[in-house]
């Protein structure tokens, strides 16, 4: 049994890293290459455990979202005519997740789903489109939570179909969290002296692309009253670059870390601030507040649970504080992640193996 196992960019590696161990030598790990920027990519796709691996569609990178969806459609087409795997796994809402799906689905191979049944019902972000074209073509949804799942069948999902599995993003925080020696080493080299510091990291088109919004967050970064640590995601350096957007003394920009070193800053910070996706998440893991600089957000679980707020660039401080009450942050420590128990992977890659073998359309026995 081989299992295309499909990937392009930082996060993608993350989450699906745990899936490849779990298949074991069935999985086939095809990296397509959306993210081209090597500080995004070489260190994850290392800790993923296929660290020489090559893009299989060199120059996708930094096209176009229709050229990059119908590049890749074309390119894992002509690769899976030639070497058909038995299943193919995407994650999340990315364009790459996008055109694997439709390329598998187009030639009758199973397509996997995992982090199935997210929305943020705003149609203005590409990721949301991406989901539904995703759910409309997938044969097994993999959904971190009971909403999720729910959400799927509300929209006609079989609810065969539909399995609630968790994120695989609790493992993968699990596996690599430092502790110890290793996280005062991430601490030194990242420049932190100060114990008492906020994590940030703003990438978002709807961030990072606009400077007066940029610039905004910023300053209101440096309101917080503590130092300031931002790995900058490309995308933002070149914004701040091109328009010349000030940054506050207080904020310390660093290139992209390996998310051994992230996960070393978050694990020890007061507070987090971040558009990402995954590090909503990853908050509930390692049990810290987080303030969701964005419009919408497709995880809310990380919001009722107590982790995160979602907060306009304004409204930092206030959320801030609000976040970082005593009895508030106590009450975190004691709180579970809503997204899975560490046992995702296992689930996604037998439920996997057992769509390989009853296809969706075969004859009941
Ligand atoms: N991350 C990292 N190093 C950094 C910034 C983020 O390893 O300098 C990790 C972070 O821990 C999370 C993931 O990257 O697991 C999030 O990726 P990103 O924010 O690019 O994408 P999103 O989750 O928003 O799709």
């Amino acid at each position: 049994t081989t299992v295309a196992v499909v990937f392009g960019t930082r996060p993608e590696i993350i989450k699906l890293g745990p899936v490849i161990a779990a298949l074991g030598p069935a999985a086939r790990p095809v990296f397509t290459g959306q993210h081209y920027d090597a500080a995004l990519v070489d260190t994850f796709l290392t800790v993923a455990g296929v660290p020489d691996l090559k893009p299989a569609l060199p120059g996708i990178g930094g096209t176009g979202r229709a050229d990059q969806v119908g590049l890749m459609l074309g390119g894992l087409t002509a690769l899976w005519r030639a070497d058909r795997p038995d299943a193919v796994i995407v994650q999340g809402d990315t364009n790459t997740a996008n055109a694997a799906a439709q390329a598998a689905h187009y030639l009758g191979i199973p397509v996997v789903h995992v982090e199935a049944g997210l929305r943020s019902f705003d149609r203005n972000m590409p990721e949301e489109i991406n989901r539904l074209v995703i759910s409309a073509v997938a044969d097994v949804h993999c959904a971190a939570t009971e909403e999720n799942a729910e959400f799927l069948l509300r929209a006609g999902t079989p609810a065969a179909a539909v399995h609630v599995t968790g994120n695989p993003i609790v493992e993968a925080t699990r596996a690599i969290l430092p502790t110890g020696f290793e996280r005062r080493r991430a601490l030194a080299d990242a420049g932190v002296t100060d114990p008492d510091f906020v994590l940030a990291t703003i990438h978002r088109p709807e961030n990072a692309d606009d400077p007066d919004r940029l610039g905004l967050i910023l300053s209101q970064l440096a309101l917080l009253g503590r130092p300031v640590v931002l790995p900058l995601h490309p995308r933002t350096k070149q914004t701040i670059s091109r328009y010349g957007v000030r940054v506050p003394s207080r904020v310390t920009v660093l290139d992209p870390l390996d998310h051994a070193r992230f996960l070393a800053l978050a694990g020890s910070c007061t507070l987090l601030v971040s558009d990402s996706g995954g590090v909503q998440e990853e908050v509930t893991v390692i049990g810290k507040p987080l303030v969701v600089v964005r419009n919408s957000t497709e995880r809310p679980e990380a919001m009722r649970a107590g982790f995160a707020l979602l907060a306009q660039p304004h409204q930092i401080l206030e959320s801030a504080r609000r976040l970082l009450d005593p009895a508030h942050l106590a009450r975190l420590a004691r709180t579970p992640s809503p997204f899975g128990d560490g046992h995702a992977a296992e689930r996604i890659a037998a439920l996997t193996l057992a769509a390989v073998r009853t296809p969706a359309d075969a004859d009941p026995p």
